[in-house]
């Protein structure tokens, strides 16, 4: 039988998870381990000063106190006693896309699991309020069965985005080279003192042909293999020989 493991960043209460745990029932059997508390925007952050604790929330449905990576790796060490067929993550309020996904702990828990060679999915939907997660829900059990079917090599996740709504068809996409997160709002407090919050600029009008971004702006979902290896092959044999000088032994 296969076993499904579901987690997020939004926190074990989040809507977009209880959709998901709905959306999948039929393809297996649902383990859910989720972070206690919202962790979004938390990357692949671990715990390492404070002790880790989970708690059993219900039948194969636990919280752990933690990130989301910290979440993953309880899940598979420690909660449960077999390692499942599939890790999903999501359904996230809020897209992941471009070189925003650096940042995003939907996308680190599926890292995380790939990391353990478990085929893993981040799914999140393109809206952060008044989100309505029927689209995302009818398309996630067909995503799993297709990841199940095809396998994935290992620490390689799928990242796949739902433009809401969702009224095109699915493209197989790469990693758009641009980023939201760069516009900070300030405000004065009480005090005229300033403080910010940190704002999104989405750059969906010159989104890189073939791109992520450019999934969603044309209404279609995004489906993107990504894995976390992040050296520049181009420059490993020029580093190579131009930094020879300092690479010499009697240095
Ligand atoms: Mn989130």
């Amino acid at each position: 039988m296969v076993r499904i493991l579901l987690t997020n960043d939004d926190g074990v209460g989040a809507l977009g998870l209880q959709v998901l745990e709905e959306a999948l029932a039929g393809v297996g059997e649902i383990h859910v381990a989720a972070p206690l508390n919202e962790q979004s925007g938390t990357s692949r952050s671990i715990t390492l000063r404070r002790p880790l604790r989970f708690e059993k929330k219900g039948v194969r449905r636990y919280a752990v106190e933690g990130t989301p990576a910290d979440t993953v790796m309880m899940a598979v060490n420690q909660i449960l006693d077999f390692r499942p067929d599939l890790v999903v993550s999501g359904i996230n309020a809020g897209s992941n896309l471009g070189e925003n996904i650096y940042y995003s702990g939907t996308v680190a828990a599926a890292a995380e699991a790939a990391k353990y060679s478990i085929p893993a999915i981040a799914l999140s939907v393109n809206a952060r309020k008044n989100i309505d997660y029927s689209q995302a829900a009818e398309l996630a059990p067909r995503i799993a069965l297709q990841a199940l079917e095809t396998g994935m090599p290992a620490g390689v996740a799928l990242n796949v985005n739902v433009p809401h709504p969702w009224n095109e068809g699915i493209e197989i996409t790469r990693q758009s080279r641009k980023i939201s997160r760069k516009l900070m709002i300030e405000v004065l407090d009480p005090h005229g003192r300033p403080y910010y919050w940190m704002h999104e600029e989405v750059p969906l009008a010159d989104a890189e042909p073939g791109s992520d971004y450019a999934a969603i702006r044309d209404g279609k979902v995004s489906i993107t293999p990504i894995r976390f290896d992040h050296t520049e092959e181009m420059l490993i044999e020029p580093l190579r020989q131009s930094w020879e000088k300092i690479m010499a032994p009697d240095l």
